[in-house]
């Protein structure tokens, strides 16, 4: 069984975001200079004593508008409920309790899963009256919170982590996360029933999971994985439209907790807008990523149609210019098990560390051979580089002036690093910083 699945569910501004971020520890900012790159996550892992567990912020999903809340709150819940083993059902205790809290713990309560119900902005010691308002709502204790303050979390996590399934996987996990995502019918139930029916499955994944994903631990050739399936539940789903929205939301859950991105697309319907943004998504959580082309058996060949392919892929999607493609077909087992020796290559990649004077040795080099840009007499002058990260691998340069490094300047020394380790299917990030 995989890690136990909690939801966050409850009214705007209540305080889940909050909560959401005091559990899993600091915001992992994306460095980059390109503003708007730092998006609030919807899905992280999480600990508590030792137990490692998913969150889910339903709420994150989409931006509220005072219109819409009643409906929106009903489809969080609704998500919640398809997903999540536990669910924390979130109000707030300055504004009391409300109708809507009520309409949402009605549903709660249907669904028979463990529901912890949380009372938040309670930011001093001494409960207000109207604090016990909360237990009609039938859902059982209701437990003081302040997520800014830090008070009650610890209570909160030790309910939730008591309400786990019995037989949850709460160890830490080393397998490498292969996320397969594509739009519906590009064959990524058959892609992984491929490699599961090949393979030693670790534990077999429960019958009639209510996920958001599937995951099936499978070892192969000696290396353990994880596959995420974001195909299996669309179907078993009762929501029925939106179905678009569904899976984009999915499949960015499934993007946040991977390695290794698998991007599926039909050969004989190209590479879709759809395609493009889950790509972008995968890109800018700076996730390892391999194009996969399935249902090469259902086209005409010829000596160029492969090179053809792979320029549309580049045309379409020049942002990850790094990924690497492979041409597939699941119903004829052909390059099934390449694409997982791809994307274990990939995982390497992003885990890679240059040495700090290989580096710097390399970085001499390219700038003797093309010469860095300049402005009014001042040239740029970078002093000295590291590997900082990994995971995507992160590049911190010391320089003189920032507004001297020129994007064009950045991708010739990303080419460079490229050209002598490679790093084939990991974006890699740089960060400026002037000497001071
Ligand atoms: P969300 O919309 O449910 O995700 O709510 P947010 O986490 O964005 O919080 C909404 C507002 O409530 C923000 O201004 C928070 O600073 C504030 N807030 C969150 N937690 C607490 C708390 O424990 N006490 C108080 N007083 N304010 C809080
Ligand atoms: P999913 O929705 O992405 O999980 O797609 P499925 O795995 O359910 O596959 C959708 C359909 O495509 C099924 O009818 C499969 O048999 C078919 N299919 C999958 N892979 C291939 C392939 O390589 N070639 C051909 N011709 N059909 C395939």
């Amino acid at each position: 069984m995989s890690k136990p699945l909690v939801a966050v569910v409850g009214r705007p501004n209540v305080g889940k975001s909050t909560f959401f971020n005091r559990v899993v520890g600091r915001r992992v900012a994306i460095v980059e200079d390109t503003p708007g790159v730092t998006r609030d996550r919807i899905y992280a892992e999480a600990e508590w004593m030792g137990i490692h567990f998913a969150l889910i912020d339903t709420g994150g999903i989409e931006p509220a508008s005072a219109e819409v809340i009643p409906a929106q709150m009903r489809e969080q819940a609704q998500i919640a409920m398809d997903t999540a083993d536990v669910i924390l059902f979130m109000t707030d205790g300055k504004a009391g309790l409300t109708a809507d809290d009520r309409e949402v713990a009605n549903m709660l309560r249907k669904t028979g899963k463990p529901v912890v119900l949380a009372v938040n902005k309670i930011d001093t010691a001494a409960l207000p009256d109207d604090f016990y308002d909360f237990y009609e709502l039938g859902i059982g204790e209701p437990l003081p919170l302040s997520s800014a303050n830090m008070l009650g979390i610890g209570d909160i996590l030790d309910a939730l982590v008591g309400e786990f399934p019995k037989d949850a996987d709460t160890e830490e996990d080393d397998s490498i996360k292969i996320a397969v995502i594509g739009k519906p019918n590009v064959g990524k139930s058959s892609f992984v029933n491929a490699i599961t029916g090949e393979n030693r499955v670790i534990v077999s994944n429960i019958a009639g999971t209510t996920r958001d994903s599937i995951d099936t631990p499978v070892e192969i050739d000696g290396v353990k994985y994880t596959l995420i399936d974001t195909a299996g539940i669309r179907r078993k789903s009762k929501v029925n439209e939106n179905i678009e929205k569904y899976s984009v939301i999915r499949a960015v859950a499934a993007i946040e907790r991977c390695d290794v991105c698998l991007l599926m697309i039909d050969a004989v319907e190209g590479i879709t807008e759809q395609d493009k943004k889950i790509a972008g998504v995968a890109h800018e959580a700076g996730k390892g990523i391999v194009v996969v082309v399935n249902k090469w058996d259902l086209i005409e060949k010829d000596s160029h149609t492969m090179n053809q392919f792979q320029k549309t892929i580049d045309a379409e999607m020049t942002f990850m210019s790094y990924a690497p493609s492979i041409f597939i077909s699941v119903e004829e087992k052909q390059r099934v098990k390449n694409v997982i020796e791809l994307a274990r290559a990939v995982s390497e990649n992003r885990a890679m560390r240059v040495p700090t004077g290989q580096l710097n040795s390399l970085i001499s080099d390219a700038v003797l051979m093309k010469q860095p840009p300049s402005d009014k007499g001042k040239r740029l002058k970078i002093y000295y580089a590291a590997q900082v990260g990994v995971k995507p691998p992160l590049f911190s340069f010391k320089i003189n002036s920032r507004p001297l490094m020129h994007f064009s300047y950045a991708r010739y020394l990303e080419n460079k690093i490229r050209e002598a380790y490679g790093f084939e299917g990991t974006s890699i990030k740089f960060v400026f910083r002037e000497k001071g």
